[in-house]
């Protein structure tokens, strides 16, 4: 899966890329948007980025106030794991594995 990002600075809309290569943002219909690699769904809805700890695991982390997409280390000042968010939390801790790479 691809997940795209409206480039207008003003809209927040993420959403698969066929949403945006066709008629351009659903949001805004800006026909202007990045392409995030490394993204991911959570089964709560809500789009993630993976990104690597400095011991090499990865951890999806939550997309919004992220200005740069390109894959990067995790740092915990600036970035927001996604299972401190997720609606489905608890879910996750029981069921291992419920978060899946794209
Ligand atoms: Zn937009
Ligand atoms: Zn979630």
């Amino acid at each position: 899966m691809v997940i795209a990002k409206c480039k207008d600075p003003m809209c927040e809309l993420i959403g698969e890329y066929e949403e945006f290569a066709f008629g351009g943002c659903p949001a805004c219909g800006n026909d202007e948007y990045y392409v995030i690699k490394n993204a991911g769904k959570c089964d709560c809805g809500e789009y993630f980025l993976w990104m690597k700890t400095y011991k090499g695991a990865s951890i999806p982390v939550d997309i919004a106030g992220i200005k740069d997409f390109m894959p990067r280390l995790f740092n915990n000042r600036v970035h927001t794991p996604h299972f401190v968010t997720c609606p489905n939390a608890d879910k996750h801790r029981q069921k291992k594995g419920a978060i899946k790479n794209g």
